[in-house]
C-alpha cells in the first residue's frame, strides 16, 4: 500500500467532480480524480452519469426519434412527404454510443491537458483526508490530500416490488439501450425521466403508457405551462395516468404484467417493457469508512453548508449527492465554486436561479418560483404571458404549441419566477436566468431589443404583457 498526495483529490468524475478537477487543475494545485464507472466498452469511462447514461445519450435518442417522427408525421403541413420511412434501433443506438465515448474522451484529453491524474475505482473516505481506492483487479491504493470534493453523484431508486433485472424492468440507463422499440412500454414516474424516455419511444411507435403515483401531473412545474404539456403529450398519444398507486409488477413470458390502484380501483397493465423512474437518491453507499467527521442527512446525502463544506477541514461535496436540484448544470456550477474556494477565491452558486429543461416536444423550462409558491409566500405579484402562436417564427417552424409565462413582484416589479412551454425555450431559458441573477425587473426585459423574427419575442413580448402592454395579442 503506497500513499501519494494531493492538493485536490475529487471522488467523482461526472460534471461536479470533473468540472472541480479542471478548475482546480487551472488554480495550480496538484489535482487527481477517482471514478469507477466503466464504459459499454469495459474501458473506465469519465463523465458520471451526464455524458455516459443520461444527459448526452438521452439528448441524442430524443433527436433521432424527433427526425423520425417529423417524418412520418411532422412534414406533410411542409409539404414534404416520405414513403415508408424506417427507423433502424440498432444504428440510432450505435450513433448514440458514439457520441458517448466522443464526449468522455474529451474529458480524457481535457484532464491531460490540464494535467489532472484519473484514478479508476471505488473510492472510500478514510480518516485523516486519506483516499482508499479499490481498483477492478481488487486491490487497494491510499491516497491523501488537503483537500477533498465529493461528488459522487445518485443512482435510481429501485421499487422493492419492481426490482431492475435489465431485462424487462429496466432504469434511464437499460431505456436507452433497448435493442428494439418495445410494442408496449410502461413507465413508472411521470417525471423527467419517464417523460423525455417515454416519448422517444412513443415517437418510435411504443404504445407508451406511464403510471405516476401523484394526482397532479408535474406538481413541481408551473401549473399553466404543465398543464400545456399534459395536453400535448396527450395529443401525441402518451397515456399518462395520474394518482396510480403501483403493486406489483410480474415478470413473465410475455412481459411485465402490472397490478395497480388508482380512482376508479385496481387495474392491471401488460407491457413487454418496463421503465422505472421515480427519482434518484445520493450515491453514498460505502462512501464514508470510520471517524471521517462527515455526516450524511436522513435522504443519505452528504451534508454541507451553503459553500459546499461539510464542516470537516478539507473535505467538501457537491452534485447530486448534496442538497439543492440533481441537475448537472447545478453539479457544475458547485464544482467550480468548491475549487475556487480552496484556491482563496471567491465560490458561490445560486441555487434560487437554477434552470429547469425538460426536453420533450414542446420542452418544458423554468427558472425561479412558480405561481403557486408565490401565492403561498404571500407575496403580492402581477404576471404576464404570451403564446407562441403569435410568434411569426414559431408559426413558420410549424411550432406553435405553449407560451412564456413571466411572474413579478407587484410593487418592485422584479421578475420572480419564468415559466416557459414551446420551441427550444431549453435555450429561451437563458435569457431569463440572466436577467433573475441581475435581480432584473420584467421592465428592463421589455425595453431590451429582442432580433425579428425569432422565438425570443415571446419573452419580451411576455413581459411587456406584465404591464398589460403586449403589442400582438390583446391586454
Ligand atoms: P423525478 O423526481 O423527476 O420524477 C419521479 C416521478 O415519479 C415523480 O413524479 C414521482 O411522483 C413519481 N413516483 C415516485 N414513486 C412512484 C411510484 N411508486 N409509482 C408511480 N410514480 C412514482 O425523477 P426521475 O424522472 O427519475 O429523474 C431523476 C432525477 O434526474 C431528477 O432529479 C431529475 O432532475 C434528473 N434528470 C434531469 C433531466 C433534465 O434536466 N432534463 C433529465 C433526466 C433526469
Amino acid at each position: 500500500m503506497s500513499e501519494q498526495t494531493y492538493d485536490v483529490l475529487i471522488i467523482g468524475a461526472g460534471p461536479a467532480g470533473y468540472v472541480a478537477a479542471i478548475r482546480a487543475a487551472q488554480l495550480g494545485m496538484k489535482t487527481a480524480c477517482i471514478d469507477d464507472f466503466i464504459g459499454k466498452d469495459g474501458k473506465p469511462a469519465l463523465g458520471g452519469t451526464c455524458l455516459n447514461i443520461g444527459c448526452i445519450p438521452s439528448k441524442a435518442l430524443l433527436d433521432s426519434s424527433k427526425q423520425f417522427h417529423n417524418l412520418t408525421h411532422g412534414f406533410e403541413a411542409h409539404g414534404i412527404s416520405a414513403k415508408d420511412a424506417k427507423i433502424d434501433v440498432g444504428t440510432m443506438v450505435g450513433r448514440k454510443d458514439k457520441i458517448v465515448k466522443q464526449f468522455t474522451g474529451g474529458i480524457t484529453s481535457l484532464f491531460k491537458a490540464n494535467k489532472v491524474t484519473a484514478i479508476s475505482g471505488f473510492a472510500t473516505l478514510k480518516a485523516n483526508r486519506v483516499v482508499s481506492v479499490k481498483a477492478a483487479d481488487g486491490k487497494s491504493t491510499d491516497y491523501s490530500a488537503t483537500n477533498i470534493i465529493i461528488a459522487t453523484g445518485s443512482s435510481p431508486i429501485e421499487l422493492p416490488f419492481a426490482k431492475f433485472d435489465g431485462k424487462h424492468i429496466v432504469d434511464n440507463a437499460g431505456a436507452l439501450d433497448f435493442s428494439e422499440t418495445p410494442k408496449r412500454l410502461g413507465v413508472i414516474g411521470a417525471g423527467v425521466i419517464g417523460l423525455e424516455l417515454g416519448s422517444v419511444w412513443k415517437r418510435l411507435g411504443s404504445e407508451v403508457t406511464i403510471l405516476e403515483a401523484l394526482p397532479d401531473f408535474l406538481s413541481t412545474a408551473d401549473a399553466d405551462i404543465a398543464k400545456v404539456a399534459a395536453r400535448e403529450f396527450k395529443k401525441q398519444g402518451l397515456d399518462i395516468r395520474l394518482g396510480a398507486k403501483l403493486g406489483k409488477a410480474e415478470v413473465g413470458k410475455n412481459g411485465v404484467t402490472l397490478t395497480y390502484t388508482d380512482a376508479k380501483g385496481e387495474q392491471t397493465l401488460e407491457v413487454d417493457k418496463l421503465l422505472v423512474a421515480v427519482g434518484r437518491r445520493a450515491a453514498t453507499k460505502g462512501l464514508l469508512g470510520d471517524n471521517t467527521g462527515v455526516k450524511l442527512d436522513d435522504r443519505g446525502r452528504v451534508e454541507v453548508d451553503e459553500h459546499n463544506w461539510t464542516g470537516v477541514e478539507g473535505i467538501w461535496a457537491a452534485g447530486d449527492c448534496v442538497r439543492g436540484p440533481m441537475l448537472a448544470h447545478k453539479g457544475s456550477e458547485e464544482g467550480i465554486a468548491v475549487a475556487e474556494l480552496i484556491a482563496g477565491k471567491a465560490g458561490h452558486v445560486n441555487l434560487d436561479t437554477i434552470p429547469w429543461v425538460i426536453y420533450t416536444e414542446p420542452e418544458l423550462a423554468w427558472v425561479g418560483q412558480t405561481e403557486a409558491q408565490v401565492k403561498e409566500a404571500g407575496i403580492p405579484y402581477k404576471t404576464g404571458s404570451f403564446p407562441f402562436a403569435a410568434i411569426g417564427r414559431a408559426v413558420a417552424m410549424n411550432e406553435t404549441a405553449g407560451h412564456v409565462k413571466i411572474i413579478a413582484h407587484a410593487e418592485t416589479d422584479r421578475i420572480l419566477g419564468v415559466h416557459m412551454v414551446g420551441p427550444v425555450v431549453s435555450e429561451l431559458i437563458a435569457e431569463a436566468v440572466v436577467t433573475m441573477e441581475f435581480k432584473g425587473s420584467a421592465e428592463d426585459l421589455a425595453r431590451i431589443v429582442h432580433a425579428h423574427p425569432t422565438l425570443s419575442e415571446a419573452v419580451h413580448e411576455a413581459a411587456l404583457s406584465v404591464d398589460k402592454r403586449s403589442i400582438h395579442k390583446a391586454n
